[in-house]
């Protein structure tokens, strides 16, 4: 359903009470909106700052339909939402993104495939949904990274594979589900764009970001001039923008790049919503990411950001809880909070798990380097390994 510009006063929707969550509901009351989480967890971060928390399963009809009674419009913070629950409520109320947008950000191979659709580089794959076409696959692969095609995230369900043996032998592991084999790139460095696209067209985006991974897990995200080799960044941001385009999609949306030892340029995935990665855009940024998603679904301008502050995010796991102990210490926050320029945001979460996302920090300063000497003090302070 398309409708006119929905005005502060409104209650806006969100399928999903993660920190993402959290954040976007932040962006929507700041702007005088009240707000419905829909999370079946009865004490996720968002559901436990919003107006409204409907406590339901993302299928469950009775939710859903609350969830379209009370809002003017929905969106998701959680890409692996049933493509059928946004559906069913785009019958009664906005919904950005969309079914179709979603469904393909799910899914390794349709996502692989959009962006082949697009012209825009992928790393060399082969889907695998049977033990035909894992006899089939191309040793050119190897060694390589087979991937779940639905339902992975942080490098969950993923297996590093060297030989065609090891390949089956995971294959199996994962249970034979739908994957992806991707061959392993030489990585120089990671980056990703997030943009916002309105229902016009119109796209404004976030500076390209540089991102260091540990374990799978985005660690560290850079941004500032001269992070990365201007080529890269107008490739990236053309490449991201024509990912957008080719799904019309409205709302904000990630996408993540490999940069290669040669120099190219390779994109890996698209996050169907506000990514980790573009957190440091809340201090570091006049308009942050959340603040475009609610831009974005309500039709209303989408005002180019501006970077006020050279910015460098740590990503805060759960693992700087048992730092100094076995058991969980609430990590030395004074400290921190006494650098210049530290920004902290703690989710809510009760329990700290090791490689459980808690919270991020961000560290902004008058230059470049400011900034990240800033972080590599808040890093030793933390015991975050320095980068
Ligand atoms: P998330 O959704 O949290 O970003 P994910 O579980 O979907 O992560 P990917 O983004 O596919 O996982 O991969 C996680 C990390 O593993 C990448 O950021 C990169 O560091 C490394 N990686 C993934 N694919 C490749 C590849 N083909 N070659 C080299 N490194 C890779
Ligand atoms: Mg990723």
């Amino acid at each position: 359903m398309t409708q006119g510009v929905i005005l502060p006063g409104a209650t806006l929707g969100v399928l999903g009470g993660g920190q993402l969550g959290r954040m976007f509901v932040h962006a929507a009351q700041t702007l005088g909106y009240f707000t419905a989480v829909l999370d079946p967890d009865a004490d996720s971060p968002a559901g436990r700052v919003s107006h409204h928390h409907i406590r339901a399963d993302y299928e469950d009809t009775q939710g859903l339909d609350e969830l379209a009674r009370l809002c003017a419009a929905v969106t998701t913070e959680f890409e692996n939402v049933p493509a059928s629950a946004l559906r069913t409520l785009a019958q009664r109320i906005a919904v950005s993104p969309d079914a179709h947008a979603v469904a393909v950000a799910q899914h390794r191979a349709r996502e692989k495939a959009h962006f082949v659709h697009c012209g825009v580089p992928v790393a060399p794959h082969a889907v695998i949904e049977s033990p035909a076409q894992l006899a089939a696959v191309d040793a050119a692969l190897l060694p390589g990274i087979l991937k779940t095609a639905t339902l992975g995230y942080d490098g969950k369900g993923q297996a590093r594979v060297q030989t065609p043996a090891e390949l089956a032998a995971a294959w199996e592991q994962l249970a034979r589900v739908p994957c992806v084999l991707e061959k392993r790139l030489p990585l120089s460095l990671e980056c990703s764009v997030v943009l916002a696209r309105g229902r016009d067209g119109t796209v404004v985006s976030l500076p390209v970001q540089r991102n260091l991974h540990r374990n799978g897990i985005l660690a560290v995200t850079e941004v500032f001039d001269g992070n990365l080799p201007q080529t890269i960044t107008q490739q990236a941001l053309a490449a991201a923008e024509s990912v957008a385009r080719g799904l019309a999609y409205v709302g904000v949306l990630c996408v993540e790049f490999f940069v290669l030892q040669d120099g190219s340029l390779v994109v890996n995935e698209i996050a169907p919503r506000p990514h980790n990665s573009g957190h440091w855009s809340i201090d570091g940024c006049d308009v942050s990411q959340f603040e475009l998603q609610v831009r974005a679904m309500t039709g209303l301008p989408l005002a180019a950001p501006r970077q006020h502050s050279p910015a460098v995010m740590l990503n805060l796991l759960g693992d700087l809880w048992f730092a100094h102990s076995a058991s969980a210490a609430t990590p030395p926050w004074d400290a921190v909070l006494r650098l210049p320029g530290a920004h902290l945001h703690l989710y809510g979460k009760r329990e700290a798990r090791r490689g459980r996302k808690m919270g991020h920090l961000t560290l902004t300063g008058a230059t470049p380097e400011a900034a990240r000497a800033t972080a590599l003090q808040a890093a030793r302070i933390l015991g975050i390994d320095a980068f």
